[in-house]
């Protein structure tokens, strides 16, 4: 199967495309055109029985390939994506409507050196052994779990897919993953791709569907011994509502309200790039974007009229372009809900500093799904606008007095993701970091990942740390064994 053949999207199960004849089916829109432009299944419960009892009864033997095949086999997967990352780019651009060149710089190669890492890192991963007295010893194994579901969001379509999938397979496991049904193509391409790579039959199985039909069978049946997810906050307790009663381990990268706090003593131009990229970068649909933008009094108005300008220059529009900045809103329910939460922010007297309308571009985008990147200030922290997540390119501004202030503007939140800290004190950039109710914490900088930290967040935000040593953890259960010799 080619990679340019992608009019319909199937399922991949064992190996092949297929599409039960039970499944519904879906519309994909581009959401640059708000146009449809294919179709995916919408997977019941006999297909996921289907590729579960696949993924099942291939288990033992992925298991038991050793490491170092494992190993080989996610290099082969990640060099193929390299190979195909222009039209994978292209897909993604298309399927998401975030500009072209954010996929080419950061959601492809990204989906790659997960690959990469996780098959470098499983080869270095080591497991403990304790010498007890002279002649008992003791050693942990770090056995793979079994069947194991990801399921991932409509943001950073492959790159997230790819995310769970690769350390998932490197640890032994098999797996049933499924993307968003609202961005479905770069994970179907992926199947393609795994199937060129040689990837055993049954080891990766990619279903699409809805959440509560595709999803929920899924993470319910009994042969699955562990979920991955990353998705809203809401989607994340139904699954631990139906995962935690039946004891299956369960991690849940779930949503973000974050604070940007910006102290005094930072150079003002530094700070607007910073807090520009990281409030409105992917349209300000990453979980990791700043929505609550905290600035010292001492520079709040010039920070301000600094920030209003450079996001005035932003262009948003046909996300092929070059030099587009921001591209179209996911979806067409999506869009709505951000003119929405533009409305609520204005019904709670917030000031509108700049945007707060949808854009109607020239040309092929004319009925796309475009908001202007928007500001508002003098919203309380407890308002709507800056305790519920908007998830698109909406930020509000507030100044703080001082560093207790900040701080606790910044946990005000029923959400614990990320947070930045913008100064040059060090000691107040430790205080600050160390007191922040978040998992992430950057300090002068924003989005920096190195795979090997771990990743997730606390309170609304999360269950759990992905990245590293952290998701082989997850996706591994421990046996001691102890040895009188
Ligand atoms: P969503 O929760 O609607 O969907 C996420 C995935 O879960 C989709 O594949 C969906 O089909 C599936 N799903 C939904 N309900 C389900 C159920 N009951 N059982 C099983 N599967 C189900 O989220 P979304 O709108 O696709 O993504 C946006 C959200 O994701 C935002 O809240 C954002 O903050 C969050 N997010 C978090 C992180 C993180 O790392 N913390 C990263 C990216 C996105």
């Amino acid at each position: 199967m080619p990679l340019n053949d992608k009019t319909t999207i199937k399922n991949f199960i064992n190996g092949e495309w297929m599409h039960d004849s039970m499944d519904g089916s879906l519309t994909n829109y581009d959401p640059a055109t708000g146009q449809p432009y294919g179709n995916l299944p919408n997977a019941t419960q006999d297909t996921i029985d289907l590729s579960v009892e696949v993924a099942n009864n291939v288990f033992s033997d992925w298991k038991n390939t050793g490491v170092q095949e494992r190993a080989n086999h996610l290099w082969k997967i990640a060099s193929l994506i390299e190979k195909y990352a222009h039209e994978l780019a292209k897909a993604e651009c298309i399927d998401n409507g975030k500009p072209l060149s954010l996929c080419e710089r950061i959601d492809i190669p990204r989906a790659a050196a997960n690959f990469k890492f996780f098959a470098q890192a499983i080869i270095s991963f080591h497991e403990q052994a304790y010498q007890s007295g002279n002649t008992v010893f003791n050693y942990t194994a770090n056995q793979p779990l079994g069947v194991v579901a990801t399921i991932s969001p409509w943001n950073l379509p492959l790159y997230l897919f790819t995310w769970k999938i690769a350390p998932a397979l490197a640890t032994g496991n098999t797996v049933v993953a499924k993307p968003s049904e609202i961005t479905p193509m770069t994970a179907f391409l992926l199947s393609k791709i795994v199937k060129e790579a040689g990837l055993p039959d049954g080891v990766l199985n990619i279903v699409h569907g809805e959440g509560l039909l595709t999803g929920e069978a899924l993470v319910n049946h009994p042969l699955v011994k562990a979920v991955s997810f990353t998705g809203s906050t809401r989607a994340g307790k139904r699954i631990a509502q139906v995962v935690a009663p039946q004891f299956k381990k369960f991690s849940l990268e779930m949503g973000g309200k974050n604070a940007m706090l910006i102290f005094e003593d930072v150079q003002i131009d530094k700070a607007v790039d910073l807090a520009v990229r990281a409030a409105f970068t992917n349209q300000g649909q990453i979980c990791l974007c700043a929505s609550r933008i905290l600035v010292h009094e001492k520079i709040y108005e010039s920070f301000k009229q600094a920030f209003v300008k450079k996001v005035q220059s932003l262009k948003v529009g046909d996300p092929f372009e070059a030099e587009t900045h921001q591209g179209a809103l996911v979806s067409a329910q999506h869009y709505e809900k951000i003119l929405k939460a533009i409305q609520t922010a204005k019904d709670e007297k917030g000031v509108l500093l700049t945007g707060g309308e949808a854009i109607h571009p020239e040309g092929r985008c004319k009925k796309g799904w475009f908001v202007q990147p928007t500001v508002f200030e003098g919203l309380a922290m407890h308002s709507i606008t800056n305790q519920e997540e908007i998830f698109g390119p909406v930020v509000t501004l507030q100044p703080f007095s001082d560093t207790e202030e900040a701080i606790q503007s910044a946990n005000q939140s029923h959400y614990g993701l990320a947070c930045t800290i913008m100064t040059n004190d060090i000691s107040k950039a430790h205080f600050v970091a160390q007191s922040v109710e978040v998992g992430i914490v950057w300090v002068n900088t924003w989005l920096y990942r190195d795979l090997r930290t771990p990743f997730g967040g606390m309170k609304n935000s999360g269950v759990g740390r992905e990245g590293g040593s952290d998701a082989f953890e997850f996706f591994t259960e421990k046996k001691n064994i102890t040895i009188q010799y």
